[in-house]
């Protein structure tokens, strides 16, 4: 299984305030079994959504990759990202949505933690 993850800062605003978008990335892939993992300051706009798509294009045609976001909450993220989704090709399945939202790095990593135990073991129910 390969993960490719990317984190939104949602521009920085109130809800992103207690994470630190400088250590963040390096601090998934150090400690998590993920492909890679990068910060875009906004993923719902147009330079941001382009990235989207090229991560999730490059994703669209292995069954063994999946495209994991963590930004704001995951029905919203469907929403804003629906365009994207559509137009790559992607198994629904093979987009993980993270609510990212007033936690931590720590918190941030224990979410993206309990979506991988769940990606990698899909009997278990979700949290
Ligand atoms: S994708 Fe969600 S978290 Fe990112 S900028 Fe847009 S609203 Fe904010």
């Amino acid at each position: 299984m390969k993960v490719k993850t990317l984190v939104c800062n949602c521009k920085g605003l109130d809800p992103f305030r207690f994470a630190d978008m400088n250590t963040l990335a390096f601090e998934i892939e150090s400690e998590l079994d993920v492909a890679y993992a990068a910060v875009h300051p906004q993923l719902c706009e147009q330079g941001g959504n382009a990235v989207l798509e090229d991560v999730l294009r490059s994703a669209q045609d292995d069954p063994d990759t999946y495209v994991m976001v963590c930004a704001c909450a995951e029905e919203t993220q469907k929403k804003l990202f629906k365009k994207a989704l559509h137009g790559s090709g992607i198994h629904e399945k093979h987009f993980v949505a993270v609510d990212a939202r007033n936690t931590t790095n720590d918190g941030i990593l224990e979410r993206i933690r309990a979506r991988l135990a769940e990606l990698a073991d899909p009997s278990k129910p979700r949290h």
